[in-house]
């Protein structure tokens, strides 16, 4: 037979194209239109409503950037469209290819009750079923003309981003306000052919099935009248039935699809606009759910459903009741889809405890799964927190974005830095925005990595990033390949429900130990940095305002701010969203996240100031309050005491025109550059910098990556670079040193001193560069084969070297508090109070191997916001000469907890105390549920074993351990106060204390 496949595939497209899609709405009338522009920001719903309106015609440009604007559509059903479907068609000049990037609304009937969301994949309202002629329509719509911030032309620098920059000209025109008739056997025969159609070109093409395919469908092509496809539809689908009872090859892989929409709780727009796209999204699904009776919808973050409750109380009402039948699923168990790589130890449990509690308190759903396909890497701390949450399994997609290695596994047991293990699927499908075409099923099927041992994946199936959520071309086509010959097999599911039986297929999975390093987007380390030290001081006072709170509850009676710190961490938590603290949202939401962080560290320091007033008594006595989890200069953790020792430093010139800073446990010469070309630790006898070389080194790279400017540092960056050794002025200053240089548009000055055997430097940047990329360098005489940088709950280690790719690949990586490389008993450390990315490479001249470290402090890229981190920053970093991997655990919190100094009548007693410096108490703080409890929080925090006895400072009746809910999950112990603790390596231990 000759070979006419092409043929007939380019007859499909076109005839799809141009006669039988536009033939699913055959007849139209126009719908009047009126228009009431918001002056501002969006009105409540009933202001909205009630608004004067002025009409307006399709082909009017409407929609200045960030706007809202209300339409109010009428129209009468015509009689002789009786009996048949009648839809509206509302189309506000759509961007087809942009779902959730751009204009959106959402619909509601006259009285407020919500219909549904507006979006380029989803411009239909039904109106009737089956129609009476002469009905009156009317429907208003709460439009937002959100500019398209990544477009077509990508990554552009753009003012869009931001109310206060975009302007005011309007961005879109009104394209379409139709009442229409619905022609369900068009859209079926619609269906029919581009599920088979999409198979067809997925098949080998010597493969029988492929043109029985082809056939079927030429057959139905033949069918078709083109000038009466309603017609003729029918006839057509006749066709097509045969091919489509075929059934799935018993092998077939088993897809779970899951309808979703990975909503962004902010991004490419403003947190206020993210309560909009969830109750359009909402809408859009419990109308879908009550249309398709074999639909199932998850939504993750529990604070998108509390956006719901709060603001949107009529879509609240069809959420819940779609959540009673079992249908509208709550995912996963965290506040947000945060970032893993930077929140710190509590705040990453508190992103479960306050998900997993809102599920539980709503609900009583108390889920295993964690839900997270977009965030940017996993942490090696991760695991262990999931399972203290009472979870034990993750789902994510991300890892497949990797630029340079491509993951073995699809569904494994991941093992993090204490050795627990979670069961972790990342979907085959390689998005968390499927729309259930052929070519994602058939690459999900081929892409699995783990056929002949297991069969199933998830697909997150819906449209995402912006919403919108799954349509009912997604439910139709999942239909038809529920079993079908040449197709995966696909069915509705519950993520439990994938999980379930994912785990019974496969006993023994695959096991990867240590982070899931996304090899991409390395930069939302150090981009917006702002951001990130809003975030890290908050983690910081949140800890401090607990310890003083709960001490003062117990020592003081004080009463503690149970609803503040709620309201504080839910803020927090909301901000370790994976494109907020990332960096990689707009203008507006790296704007009012530095506004937010300052209200937050004011109200907290509120809080720990009433606390320690409370705790410090009338007095005259300068008392040192210690929020740090190790004694300092005399003043035990937690506790608070006059100030004891502190060594003193000595600062001197040099004949050489340097400067030489020296105390009792380290001497640091300066050179008159303002570099540090020596540092020794006096106990250890040893130099810390490498020979011939300096620390304190800023060095300036040209970063302009390939895409994905605020996310993307690429490896070529370190081709070229400038070392900023031209100081304008260094000199001594009291017991520092301060340097003064210039470069570019810019300036740095930098203040260094001793303190207790550290060498502190204090940079201020008035930062005014583009696509530049600046690091602090540290090169150490070390030889060391790898680094330990803190993680959650401890540290995990990285190579130094590159000897394969996926060495090669983490040329840029997260570190918490501390950086730390050592030779056996011998090492240093690097800790800073804001920063997260950094690398470390080695160096091997004639004086043998040497380590450097350099921190990143800032980039300049130019998307999404054109002015990212233009302006003054301040950072503080130490280095610490002759430390173990304990006293960088320990440098690491004292530089993150200043001191603080209040007067008062004497020393105040810690609440706990723990005999074991590697023991970390992470959290002291009162029972969330308000019982007056004491709880506890603590971790071996060196990787080694721990022995140790955490004593109460107050009388206890009884202790028990709990998982991070505070859940008890043993027996409750009498006690005396006195408790024994062992802790293998790194292992996380909460308890739950009764006063008695
Ligand atoms: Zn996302």
């Amino acid at each position: 037979m000759h070979d006419d496949r092409n043929l007939v595939e380019a007859r499909l497209k076109r005839v799809l194209n141009e006669r039988i899609r536009p033939a699913i709405h055959p007849e139209s009338v126009p719908l009047e239109v009126a228009v009431w522009h918001a002056p501002d920001e969006p009105v409540p719903v009933a202001e909205g409503l009630a608004a004067e309106a002025e009409p307006i015609a399709v082909g009017q440009a409407w929609g200045k950037p960030w706007g809202t604007s209300w339409f109010t559509v009428t129209g009468t059903v015509p009689r002789e469209w009786s009996g048949r479907i009648v839809e509206a068609i509302l189309d506000l000049g759509f961007d087809a290819d942009k779902p959730g990037f751009q204009c959106e609304g959402l619909v509601y009937r006259p009285d407020g009750t919500p219909v549904k969301g507006l979006n380029p994949r989803n411009q239909w309202v039904r109106i009737a079923s089956s129609a009476e002629g002469g009905e009156e329509v009317r429907l208003h719509v709460e439009a937002a003309s959100n500019p398209i911030i990544l477009g077509h032309d990508a990554f552009r620098p753009t003012a869009m981003g931001d109310r206060e920059t975009a302007g005011g000209d309007p961005l879109y025109l009104l394209t379409r306000m139709d009442l229409a008739v619905f022609d369900k056997t068009v859209w079926e025969l619609v269906m029919d052919l581009e599920v088979l159609g999409e198979l067809m070109l997925e098949l080998p093409v010597d493969s029988a099935r492929r043109w029985e395919l082809l056939r079927a469908v030429e057959r139905a092509l033949d069918a078709v009248d083109l000038q009466d496809v309603g017609g003729t539809a029918a006839a057509a689908r006749a066709e097509l039935a045969g091919v489509l009872a075929s059934p799935a090859a018993p092998s077939a892989h088993r897809i779970s699809a899951v309808g979703h929409a990975h909503i962004d709780s902010a991004w490419l727009w403003p947190l206020r606009e993210t309560v909009r796209k969830v109750a359009r999204t909402t809408s859009n699904m419990t109308a879908l759910l009550e249309d398709e009776p074999d639909f199932v919808f998850a939504m993750s973050q529990a604070q998108q459903w509390a956006w719901v409750k709060e603001h949107r109380p009529e879509v609240w009402a069809k959420v819940t009741k779609a959540v009673a039948a079992g249908r509208f699923v709550p995912a996963g168990g965290m506040w947000v889809e945060s970032d893993t790589n930077m929140p710190g130890s509590e705040a990453m449990a508190r992103q479960f405890v306050h998900g997993k509690r809102f599920f539980i308190d709503e609900f009583g759903v108390d889920n295993e799964e964690v839900w997270l396909p977009d965030t940017f890497g996993f942490a090696a701390g991760l695991p262990q927190i999931i399972k203290a949450a009472g979870s034990k399994r993750l789902l994510t997609q991300k890892i497949s974005w990797s630029q340079t290695n491509t993951f073995p596994h699809h569904t494994f047991l991941w093992e993090g830095i204490d050795g627990t293990r979670i069961f972790t699927h990342f979907p085959p499908v390689d998005t968390y925005n499927c729309s259930m075409q052929g070519r994602e099923l058939a690459h999900a099927a081929r892409n699995f990595k783990d056929k002949g041992v297991a069969r199933h994946s998830l697909a997150p199936t819906g449209w995402g990033d912006g919403g919108g959520g799954t349509t009912r071309e997604m439910v139709a086509k999942a239909a038809r390949v529920r079993d079908l010959e040449g197709s995966p097999v696909v069915t509705w599911e519950t993520p439990s429900e994938f999980f379930a039986k994912a785990e019974a297929e496969y006993p023994q999975p695959p096991v990867w130990v240590g982070e899931l390093y996304l090899e991409l987007h390395r930069a939302t380390l150090t981009s917006q940095a702002k951001t990130k030290q809003g975030n890290r001081r908050s983690e910081s006072l949140l800890r401090e305002a607990e310890l003083w709170a709960a001490t003062a509850a117990v020592r003081a009676d004080a009463p503690y701010p149970y609803e503040r710190l709620d309201r504080i961490w839910k803020t927090v938590l909301l901000h370790q969203f994976h494109d907020i603290l990332p960096g990689s949202s707009i203008a507006w939401v790296h704007r009012e996240a530095r506004r937010t962080y300052e209200l937050v560290a004011r109200e907290l320091n509120e809080i720990i100031d009433g606390a320690q007033r409370a705790l410090a008594g009338e007095g005259q006595e300068e008392l040192i309050f210690n929020g740090a989890p190790h004694a300092r200069h005399g003043v035990p953790a937690g506790g608070a005491a006059p100030a004891g020792h502190a060594p003193g430093t000595r600062a001197r010139p040099t004949a050489e025109g340097g400067f030489v800073l020296e105390d009792e446990l380290l001497r640091v010469e300066i050179d008159g550059r303002g570099l540090v070309v020596s540092a020794r630790d006096l106990r250890g006898g040893r130099e810390a910098i490498a020979p011939g070389r300096a620390a304190n080194l800023l060095q300036l790279h040209q970063d302009f990556p390939n895409k994905w400017d605020a996310w993307d540092v690429d490896e070529f960056y370190r081709h070229t670079v400038t070392d900023l050794t031209e100081a304008e002025d260094v000199r001594l200053d009291g017991d520092g040193v301060v340097v003064r240089r210039s470069f570019g548009a810019s300036a740095v000055t930098q203040r260094l001193t001793l303190a207790g055997g550290r060498l502190e430097i204090d940079t201020e940047v008035d930062w005014h560069e583009t696509e530049k990329f600046l690091k602090l360098a540290f090169p150490l005489d070390v030889r060391a084969d790898r680094y330990a940088s803190e993680s959650q709950y401890g540290h995990s280690f990285r190579a130094t070297h590159t000897n394969t790719s996926w060495e090669a690949a983490k040329f840029e990586a997260c570190n918490h508090r501390f950086l730390h490389v050592e030779e056996p008993g011998w090492g240093v450390a690097v800790v800073n109070d804001s920063t997260y990315g950094h690398d470390v490479t080695r160096e091997v001249d004639e004086h043998g191997t040497t380590t450097t470290l350099r921190v990143s402090l800032l980039r300049a890229p130019r998307f999404p916001d054109p002015e990212t981190d233009q302006g003054t920053h301040r950072f503080r970093h130490a280095l610490v000469p002759g430390a173990g991997i304990g006293d960088a655990v320990r440098e690491g919190y004292f530089i993150n907890l200043p001191e603080r100094r209040v007067a008062g009548a004497g020393p105040v007693e810690p609440l706990v105390t723990v005999d074991d410096d590697a023991v970390v108490v992470t959290a002291v703080k009162l029972a969330d549920d308000e019982s007056g409890d004491v709880v506890v929080r603590f971790h071996e925090s060196r990787g080694g074993r721990a022995k140790a006895t955490l004593r109460a400072g107050f009388p206890v009746a009884e202790v028990v351990a709990t998982d991070l809910l505070e859940r008890p999950t043993g027996e409750p112990q009498r006690q005396g106060g006195e408790i024994p603790v062992t802790l293998r390596p790194f292992e996380l231990v909460t308890l739950r204390l009764k006063r008695a």
